[in-house]
């Protein structure tokens, strides 16, 4: 592993934490111009930490010694250094985590973008429901999607169950109501009775039919990127893998599917259907190709490829591939929303859950692709933290644009994991269509990737 010299940990853990003034600096330039930086690689977390303070230093210390040291920091690779030292055997097990980072540029908007491209979207088919949702949520600066549909499942889910609407009714509104029944409070509620109102929820089924339909036309015509074609190559080369993807969208599948390599998907729960010496691609959240019928709960999966010609040729029906074959029930994309309460909501997908859970805790090596941890996906932090705490020589890569992510993983992995290792999380900052290719290479060749800067 490569070792960095106390001073310059004492420098980064400096200028991670706390407020840094003149003096700080001076010691960090010290440091790179005058005296080591030459005898020792430098962090790649001095990239983002000098682009922050980067402004304040030019207002105390001469241009010249200051573009010496943007010299030196441009020079720094965008790989950590330790990924060198990783020697993957054939027998090494790795799993891709891949998030939403990964599909950005295929043109496929992250969930922050989700809701107000909706917006968008909706305008166009000119629906005076929709339309009030969406004034709805922007005068209460509602903004992201994830909170939107997690009130529509909620909804949905106690219309069907009254004693659920009446306790939530009870648990949300006693103390008013016990101040309305002491008449210390008028109130136009309609107290003691709990009818759910039957056009609101029959409004509320057809809004998240045409959500679901924006969302998913959103994503249909997206291309596989850089990155997905990278981890195809990779795979070619190394077999023992696993993807796991919280993306529905269906950019990793074709671009496996065009490379004629066999999938496995798991969504039909029963192991024995697994094709021998197939790819396990484990869509946590579903997929925009798969489909479950509400009353007789089966399930079905569309051949992606088809699928998207029929888009593309506008050749698709949605009248007639949204009834079940089997019982004339209603079916709906078997895709879980940026949603918090994913476990309750789809029991269809545990089978592929606990597959993906198997996945990360039998794999030497993770490698997570535009994966930003999100607070909806505590399952997934779980189990990489009971993955890294099981495993000891367990690794992670993170390639992504954001800096943050990996002293995030740190330090709660040395918060909770004893005598954590920090150097077995790596990171590789910048987007993954750029530098997923050169790390999976380096993972296969054993051509280093980082070449100490010889700057002086
Ligand atoms: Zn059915």
């Amino acid at each position: 592993m490569t070792d960095y010299s106390k001073e310059q940990k004492a420098l980064l853990r400096k200028f991670r934490s706390e407020t840094i003034g003149p003096q700080d600096i001076d010691k960090f330039l010290t440091f790179l111009i005058h005296e080591k930086h030459s005898s020792e690689p430098l962090h790649n977390d001095w990239l983002d930490l000098w682009n922050k303070y980067r402004e304040t230093a030019y207002k105390y210390f001469p241009d010249d010694y200051l573009k010496r040291a943007d010299e030196i920091i441009s020079a720094i690779s965008p790989f950590d250094p330790n990924i060198d030292n990783i020697k993957l055997t054939d027998a090494a097990r790795v799993t891709f985590l891949i998030g939403a980072g990964a599909s950005k540029p295929s043109g496929i908007p992250t969930v922050n973008e989700l809701l107000p491209e909706m917006w968008n979207r909706a305008k166009k088919i000119r629906r005076d429901d929709l339309d009030k949702l969406a004034e709805w949520c922007q005068v209460r600066g509602i903004t992201n999607i994830e909170d939107l549909l997690t009130a529509a499942y909620i909804s949905n889910f106690s219309a069907a169950n009254p004693n659920v609407t009446s306790l939530i009714d009870y648990f949300l509104f006693a103390r008013s109501r016990e101040r309305i029944e002491e008449g210390r409070m008028t109130h136009r509620r309609h107290l003691g009775s709990f009818e759910v109102d039957v056009s609101s929820i029959s409004f509320l089924q057809d809004t998240l039919q045409i959500l679901f339909g924006l969302l998913t036309s959103t994503m249909i015509s997206a291309q596989p990127n850089q990155a997905h074609n990278a981890i195809v190559d990779f795979i070619r080369h190394h077999k023992k893998c696993s993807i796991v993807t919280t993306n529905y969208d269906g950019c990793m599948d074709e671009a496996i599917l065009r490379a004629e390599i066999p999938i496995n998907d798991y969504m039909y729960g029963d192991q024995d259907e697994a094709i021998q010496g197939a790819l396990s691609l484990i869509k946590m959240h579903g997929s925009i190709n798969w489909a479950y019928c509400d009353s007789c709960q089966y399930i079905i999966r569309f051949d992606l490829l088809k699928l998207k010609k029929l888009y593309e040729d506008d050749e698709l029906s949605y009248p007639v591939v949204g009834i079940c074959k089997n019982c004339g029930g209603l079916r709906r994309p078997l895709l879980v929303p940026p949603l918090a309460f994913k476990f309750l909501m789809f029991p269809n997908l545990i089978y592929v859950w606990n597959k993906a859970r198997r996945s990360i805790e039998n794999s030497e090596l993770i490698i997570v692709v535009g994966y930003s941890f999100s607070e909806a996906d505590t399952y997934i932090t779980k189990i990489l933290l009971r993955s890294m705490s099981i495993n000891d020589n367990q690794k992670i890569i993170v390639v992504d644009t954001n800096p943050d992510l990996v002293p995030l993983l740190i330090d709660r992995y040395t918060a909770q994991i004893e005598g954590f290792d920090e150097a077995r999380v790596m990171k590789v900052v910048g987007p993954c269509d750029a530098y997923l290719g050169d790390l999976l290479h380096s993972l296969t060749t054993q051509e280093p990737l980082f070449e100490m800067s010889e700057a002086s």
